[in-house]
């Protein structure tokens, strides 16, 4: 679950690490009335879970309230990659002398919390990482010791952070580090963590990424939660008790186990398709859990064909079956359907299958052939 900027910035402050005054405005008005209240420059921002708001036009300095009220009621009426603006962020503005990345993220290949550094703050560091890789600076967190001082000291060197504003520097990464903990984040940054003419450092933006795994141990940040903010598709396959991403492909998979959904969606790649998306209906594949699924599949319209890839285990393959065709009942099926099932009772699924004029398929790779076949079919 994404945290806004607003909501972000509030935990690292509660952390100690400074940031700009600021207010949440839900209207044009109510930005005019906080930039009158501020009496200064302000910068009007739009909260939406998306990155790249600056180059998308949801960021704006506004010199008076008048021109507060102007951008805000601007800013409220675009959408930022699809999403709506419904609220802006009303900060004092800063003058920058100089971005900064800071940022502490789960390092699964490092099997710890890594924080990373980068004198190229400001843009998008997977935009950094992929262009000047030799940019950003790791620093291994070990969980029992916790960061140390003299980690963030190296840091601060290697990315060239101004000797008089080390100390300053150290108490914002252990402040993040700790807004990082303390919300079972998997990811936390500051970006930019801007050092200003005055030559301060100041969290400029914010971003939590909380681990919705977690998030039952964090009731207050359930609360956070921004509905508005989730697609349709996302609030169904929550509530269905799915775990579904949407990708931008044309293949939906409805898969029952994660790594085998992981998997399928390599094979598809492999076999030149693009997946729709990740979904795990979790074991058995039952009825109702397969007519949710599809429901949300079939709703993007993207999707050109859909491949089931089951696997019958303590379920047999033959319930499974009666479970999707079940399932597919009162759902409009608008593009073909593979299915490759293998387990126990296999054959007497594919049977079961092939008479709901699905089309079967043995391996995954053959599977995934003929889901990227009656794809591009579709396509045309
Ligand atoms: P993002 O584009 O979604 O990451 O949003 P940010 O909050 O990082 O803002 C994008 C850019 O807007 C920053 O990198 C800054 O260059 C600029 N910006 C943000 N806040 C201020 C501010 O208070 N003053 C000024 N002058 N620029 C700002
Ligand atoms: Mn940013």
């Amino acid at each position: 679950m994404k945290l806004h900027e607003y909501q972000s910035k509030e935990i690292f402050a509660r952390h100690g690490i400074p940031i700009p005054k600021g207010q949440i405005a839900e209207n044009a008005e109510h930005a005019r009335q906080i930039a009158a209240h501020t009496g200064k420059k302000v910068v009007i921002k739009s909260q939406v879970l998306v990155g790249g708001r600056g180059k998308a036009g949801g960021i704006k300095v506004a010199n008076t309230p008048d021109e507060a009220e102007k951008l805000a009621d601007q800013i409220l009426a675009i959408r930022i990659k699809g999403l709506p603006v419904r609220k802006v962020l009303v900060d004092e503005a800063i003058n920058i002398a100089k971005e900064i990345y800071l940022g502490v993220v789960v390092d699964r290949a490092a099997k710890c919390a890594t924080m990373m550094g980068s004198a190229a703050g400001g843009v998008e560091i997977e935009e950094v990482a992929r262009t000047t890789p030799e940019k950003i600076v790791r620093v291994q967190i070990d969980p029992a010791y916790g960061l140390q001082d003299y980690q963030v000291r190296e840091l601060a060197f290697a990315i060239g952070i101004d000797k008089a504003l080390v100390r300053d520097f150290v108490a914002i990464a252990q402040g993040l580090y700790r807004s990082f903990v303390e919300t079972d984040a998997s990811l936390a940054e500051i970006n930019p963590l801007v050092v200003t003419t005055e030559n301060r450092l100041i969290a400029a933006d914010g971003k939590i990424v909380v681990d919705d795994n977690a998030l039952y141990r964090h009731p207050h940040l359930e609360e956070l939660r921004d509905i508005d903010e989730e697609s349709l598709a996302e609030k169904e396959a929550r509530k269905a008790g799915l775990s579904y991403v949407k990708l931008d492909g044309s293949i939906g998979c409805m898969v029952n186990g994660a790594g085998l959904a992981m998997a399928t969606m390599d094979v598809i790649k492999f076999y030149g398709g693009e997946p729709a998306n990740f979904l795990d209906i979790g074991g058995g594949a039952k009825a109702d859990k397969v007519k949710a699924a599809l429901d949300i599949i079939l709703s993007d319209p993207n999707v050109k064909a859909v491949l089931f890839n089951i696997f019958g285990g303590i379920t047999r393959g033959d319930e499974v079956a009666r479970g999707i065709v079940e399932g597919l009942k009162g759902v409009n099926i608008r593009v073909p359907m593979v299915a490759r099932i293998v387990g126990t009772n296999a054959e007497e699924g594919r049977k079961i299958l092939a008479s709901a004029n699905m089309i079967t398929a043995e391996t995954l790779e053959e599977g995934a052939q003929k889901a990227v076949a009656a794809a591009k079919a579709g396509g045309r």
